[in-house]
């Protein structure tokens, strides 16, 4: 505000910044307990796989049952734990909960986890991951942790070597978000990923958009070239589908097939013609 708007503007300002300040203060009060009082959840979306026509895989999506609010979606706690430091420990309630529950499932789907660049910092992921698969019993190729690009944009050499190592366990690495960051190409140099996940933002604008169509393709001749696997995310309607599929994705996640959801056991019997 410019000062010409005088002592009121300012005060104005004040409060306005106070009440974002003190309902985030809030929040992170309130996921200090989240945990213990139970009141997180994991929802899991398909993914399909193009070729086969059969759900090979989901992703683990974090639901937060707020005592009050209701559900709060994950684009506003995730920040909030990540500056706080609780997604140390809600990470890692993430990654063996899921595990515990893929080890469960009726067929050998995989699980993807998202994992935040956070979670990289104290080193203390190849470990998290081993102890979440020995307590689970999951093989580690059935498990995939997505990660963003800002994970090789923060500490390059530190996480890199901590990719590594979990790789060599057989967990599998996906590229979550491709294409929305600064530099997604250098990436692909820097680390084998096993797969990348074209953004939602791309595959909205299917089947009409020339840019849009023009970026897929793009990522899917150099995806090829590297033999690295595509995914496409927020895929809503068959016509993007087909677009897809012509395009050689190699899998498509989305409302079309699925949305997150706790049950997953009716997708043993999908299959997508
Ligand atoms: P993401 O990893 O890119 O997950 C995909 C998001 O797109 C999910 O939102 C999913 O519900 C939504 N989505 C799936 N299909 C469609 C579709 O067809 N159309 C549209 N419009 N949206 C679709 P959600 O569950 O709200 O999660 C948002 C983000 O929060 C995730 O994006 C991920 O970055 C983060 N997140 C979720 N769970 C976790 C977690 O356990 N740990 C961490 N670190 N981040 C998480
Ligand atoms: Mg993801
Ligand atoms: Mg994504
Ligand atoms: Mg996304």
């Amino acid at each position: 505000r410019v000062k010409s708007e005088g002592r009121n503007g300012w005060c104005f300002y004040h409060a306005e910044m106070d009440a974002v300040v003190q309902q985030r203060l809030e929040m992170e009060h309130e996921l200090r307990t989240a945990l213990s009082e139970q009141q997180f959840q994991l929802h899991f979306q398909p993914l399909l796989n193009l070729d086969s026509g059969e759900v090979v895989s989901f992703e683990a999506l974090l639901r937060w049952h707020h005592p009050h609010r209701g559900m709060v979606s994950p684009g506003e706690f995730i920040p909030v734990a990540e500056d706080s430091g609780l997604i140390g420990p809600i990470g890692d309630w993430v990654l063996r909960e899921a595990c515990r529950q893929a080890a469960q499932w009726p067929t050998p789907w995989r699980i993807a986890v998202n994992i935040s660049p956070l979670q990289f910092r104290d080193g203390s992921l190849p470990r998290l991951v081993k102890d979440a698969l020995k307590a689970s019993g999951l093989d580690p190729r059935r498990l995939e942790l997505e990660i963003t690009e800002s994970v090789l944009l923060a500490d390059e050499k530190h996480n890199l070597k901590i990719l590594n190592t979990v790789r060599d366990m057989g967990v599998r690495i996906a590229m979550d978000d491709f294409g929305t960051g600064y530099s997604s190409l250098s990436y692909l140099r820097a680390f084998p990923f096993d797969k990348i996940k074209i953004d939602q933002s791309f595959v909205r604008d299917l089947p009409h958009d020339q840019n849009a169509l023009s970026i897929i393709r793009a990522i899917s001749d150099m995806a090829e070239a590297l033999g690295v696997h595509i995914t496409a995310e927020g895929v809503e309607t068959e016509a993007q589908m087909e677009a897809l599929k012509a395009m050689n994705c190699r899998e498509a996640q989305g409302y079309l097939i699925g949305r997150p959801a706790a049950a997953i056991e009716a997708y043993a019997a999908v299959k997508v013609a």
